[in-house]
């Protein structure tokens, strides 16, 4: 009795792309003889024993589907210890000799405590809107959900151009500006505002009103959320009443349009590589680790460097301002 049965689950924000991975990580393990079992809601779905044995058909038509058919979630009692370890005695108990795990950092930081507790083999799937794991150049979702704010900034645009106003636009990324960054330089921003650079309110009031006196007509402010930080009206209000400076916005708040829809092309090709590649590297006995993909190439990176932080394009950044001149 050496067959393999693997546990695969999504966990944390849901992602496009998502369906595509665990289509990958099901007929590539069906494929190779491994029994896969869906775990539903994400480590919730342990505690609550939310199984299902996986067949070809089980993920048929579903990688065109954005979110998640098992379901994702996020559960309080894994951040404890005795969570933990009596997630480790379930999974024991159902003779699971591995995990695939599709989420963000935190999933993957739930899944460096299970090794403490546990000694089947665990695989990280990089799978979060954010792109904000160290160790892959993309992750699953990101792509789609560049598209999708682009899409929805070009509208903004329009109706800032025609009547002439100062937008500012929040977007999902609390850790990091990833999104804010490409969506800032692929819309045009006037000024993108990200966690990883000090802001400076009055300098940025400045900059609106140098945009004015050069005769632009609209202005869009893309704000990482973790930079406003669930307050961006007040965050706003700072801005727009810097004294001697003082202009009028509107507010964005794009939420959780960000996170649906169906998976890019290219979030379909990095899913579906990496939910394969998460069976082969079972297959060959790797546990602790993360898939990912550098340089077009797929890599394993250790689970505990997955939690450095990952660098924001700097020359991307640079440019913001010289290109909304
Ligand atoms: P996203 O980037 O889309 O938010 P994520 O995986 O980072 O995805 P989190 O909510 O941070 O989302 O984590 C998902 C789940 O992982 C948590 O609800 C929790 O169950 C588990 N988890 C997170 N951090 C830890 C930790 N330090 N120890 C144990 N479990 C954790």
């Amino acid at each position: 009795m050496n067959e393999k049965k693997i546990g695969v689950f999504c966990s944390g924000g849901d992602a496009p792309g998502m369906n595509a991975a665990l289509r990958a990580v099901v007929r590539r393990g069906i494929a190779q003889g491994v029994k896969i079992i869906a775990i539903h809601r994400g480590y919730q779905g342990i505690f609550d024993e939310a199984f299902e044995k996986m067949t070809p058909r089980s993920v048929g038509n579903i990688i065109q589907l954005g979110g998640t058919i098992i379901k994702t979630a996020r559960c309080e009692k894994f951040y404890r210890e005795e969570g933990v370890a009596e997630a480790a005695e379930i999974l024991k108990k159902h003779n699971f000799t591995g995990l695939i795990a599709i989420g963000g950092d935190g999933t993957f930081r739930g899944l460096i405590e299970l090794q403490k507790h546990w000694d089947g083999q665990i695989i990280g799937v990089p799978g979060t809107i954010d792109n904000d794991i160290f160790g892959t150049d993309y992750t699953i979702g990101f792509d789609t959900a560049i598209d999708t704010v682009i899409q929805m900034l070009d509208r903004i645009r329009d109706t800032a151009e025609s009547h002439e106003r100062v937008f500012i636009v929040e977007v999902m990324g609390r850790q990091s500006g990833f999104i804010a960054l490409e969506v800032g330089i692929g819309c045009g921003a006037e000024a993108v505002l990200i966690p990883e650079h000090p802001i400076n309110l009055r300098e940025i009031a400045k900059q609106v009103k140098e945009a004015h006196k050069r005769e632009k007509k609209s202005v869009i402010i893309v704000v990482a959320e973790g930079v406003s930080n669930n307050k961006i009206f007040e965050f706003c209000n700072k801005l727009t009443n810097q004294e001697g400076l003082e202009f009028k916005t509107h507010i964005s708040i794009l939420g959780h349009v960000q996170r649906g829809g169906s998976p890019s092309a290219l979030d379909r090709w990095l899913a579906t590589r990496l939910g394969a590649f998460a069976i082969d590297c079972i297959l060959e006995g790797s546990t602790g680790i993360m898939v990912g993909e550098q340089n077009h190439q797929l890599v394993k990176v250790p689970l505990k460097e997955t939690g450095k932080k990952k660098s924001i394009d700097q020359y991307a950044y640079s440019l913001i301002r010289d290109l909304a001149i």
